[in-house]
């Protein structure tokens, strides 16, 4: 029997979508545009929602590793917020598991800290296409590195799947499809 692929790998480039990777803040975007994002995140939430291995998927993002883009129905703000909640902190992800889903290869803390240094008036997407990358990967290990926790690693002992559930079921977005 064949494996049954999930979701996001039967339509990786909704999950790629940029808008998706770096989400708009309302006030930043006009109503259509806003009126995009909110189509494109319901679309993949309803996917992730159906999905067989969600509970997994989650638990690896919050967890693990931080992970880019949206997934297990969070968005990586959502998945920050998540690990708040649980106490806890992740180490950067530089593994093919965080990066496989927006293209290229790897970037590393220090790839994305040394271009910054070497281009300091580059924008995030320029930086981005210098690397290979994209443009949220830049803005995230820009973000860790603003709030020191470039090379942070988990301080406790990890939460149980039941927990990091209950947490998620705290969100609103556990609500939303
Ligand atoms: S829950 Fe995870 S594995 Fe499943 S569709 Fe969503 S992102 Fe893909």
């Amino acid at each position: 029997m064949k494996p049954t692929l999930p979701p996001c790998a039967m339509a990786p480039e909704m999950y790629q979508d940029e808008i998706l990777l770096s989400p708009p803040s309302r006030r930043d975007v006009t109503a259509d545009e806003w009126r995009d994002y909110l189509t494109k995140r319901a679309s993949a939430h309803r996917r992730c929602a159906g999905c067989d291995v969600f509970d997994a998927c989650l638990y690896r993002a919050v967890v693990d590793v931080d992970v880019t883009g949206f997934l297990a129905c969070t968005s990586e703000a959502e998945r920050r917020r998540l690990r708040r909640d649980l106490g806890i902190e992740v180490q950067v992800d530089s593994s093919p598991y965080g990066t496989a889903r927006v293209g290229g290869g790897p970037v590393d803390h220090a790839e994305v800290l040394g271009a910054r240094k070497a281009h300091p008036d580059d924008t995030c997407r320029q930086l981005a296409e210098r690397l290979g990358c994209s443009t949220s990967t830049v803005k995230r290990h820009l973000r860790q590195e603003r709030e020191g926790r470039g090379a942070v690693v988990a301080t406790i002992d990890k939460p149980t799947m039941g927990q990091v559930l209950d947490a998620f079921d705290r969100l609103d977005t556990s609500r939303r499809v």
